[in-house]
């Protein structure tokens, strides 16, 4: 008999990178920035539905199937019916579907949250790749269906007139259509709230304490403590199919702070989540250790598997 994964009561995030794949191109796109990410193996259709199943979590934290693109994982669907219903589901997903088969497949009471009245099929639109009119009709099909259903689009301050035009034209059609934060450097300046200085895409590097509220499990399976570690494949805590339950939100020693992902480090503003979160909790932070000479061999090298 398995042993159970306990996650904490604290804990409000289970990403779960079904695939780092994904049919789009974005050019701001993290999962293409390195081959590493896409060489990686995933996991069986039954490796995935057994390890999810060992999973003991909350009413009211879903689990979030993701990527890439988690649609176009070969046993998407057998995945979603695999895991047991106990088990809430949401979905984060570029919509790039066929829809009667989507609904021939999937229930819609499977992907929701049951707690609350989040939208949880999140769909994203993005800007360049995805086409506007043929992405909304899919959408209201899917909400005129009785999915939990809505689209995000980065609030992007390059055209942000746009977004304010897409979501106008959205909420016309019956879809809803919601403007995300943009997060980082643009035209000399920074966006986004984040809860720790210098610890994204700075040019120095700093030793520290983190401890994470999340459990994000790569294609592979392996548990990760942060997106940062997850992308760069860097020390996981445990595989989701190891005999052990891997010990999770304890504090752990990090050597790579100021490569951090914005995702852990802002700070949250999802309604379901307490005001001024931030995924990750650090402490001990240190001077500069490594400056931009070193700064390329560390992060290649710290804690790869
Ligand atoms: S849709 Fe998402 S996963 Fe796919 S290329 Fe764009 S940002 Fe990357
Ligand atoms: S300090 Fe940053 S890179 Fe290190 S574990 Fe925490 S979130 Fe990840």
């Amino acid at each position: 008999m398995p042993k159970t994964i306990i996650v904490p009561d604290n804990f409000t995030y289970v990403p779960i990178f079904l695939t780092l794949s994904c049919q789009l191109r974005c050019s701001y796109c993290i999962n293409f920035h390195g081959d590493d990410l896409l060489k990686g193996r995933r996991m069986t259709k039954d490796d995935w539905i057994n390890g999810l199943n060992k999973l003991q979590i909350r009413p009211g934290l879903p689990i979030t199937l993701q990527g890439g693109e988690p649609t176009i994982y070969k046993h998407f669907y057998d995945v979603v019916n695999g895991v047991d219903n106990r088990i809430e589901m949401e979905l984060l997903t570029n919509l790039e579907i066929d829809v009667d088969k989507f609904c021939q497949n999937i229930a819609p009471g499977r992907i929701k949250r049951r707690q609350d009245d989040y939208p949880a099929i999140r769909v994203s639109y993005h800007h360049g790749q995805s086409n506007f009119k043929e992405l909304m009709a899919r959408v209201w099909e899917l909400t005129k269906r009785g999915y939990s259903i809505a689209v995000w689009e980065v609030g992007h301050p390059g055209y942000i007139d746009d977004v304010h035009e897409r979501q106008r034209q959205a909420t016309s059609l019956g879809v809803d259509y919601r403007v995300k934060e943009f997060l980082g450097p643009w035209n000399g300046k920074n966006y986004g709230t984040l809860g720790y200085s210098d610890a994204v895409n700075s040019d120095k590097l700093r030793h520290c304490d983190c401890r994470t509220s999340e459990l994000l499990i790569a294609p592979d399976g392996h548990i990760f403590r942060c997106h940062s570690d997850l992308y760069s494949g860097r020390l996981p805590i445990g595989h989701l199919l190891d005999e052990e339950p891997p010990k999770l939100g304890e504090w752990r020693y990090c050597d790579v702070y100021g490569k951090c992902n914005s995702c852990d480090i802002r700070v949250q503003t999802k309604p379901y989540k307490a005001v001024g979160h931030t995924s990750v909790q650090i402490k001990n932070i240190s001077e500069p250790y490594a400056d931009s000479r070193q700064i390329f061999n560390v992060v290649n090298t710290y804690g790869k598997k």
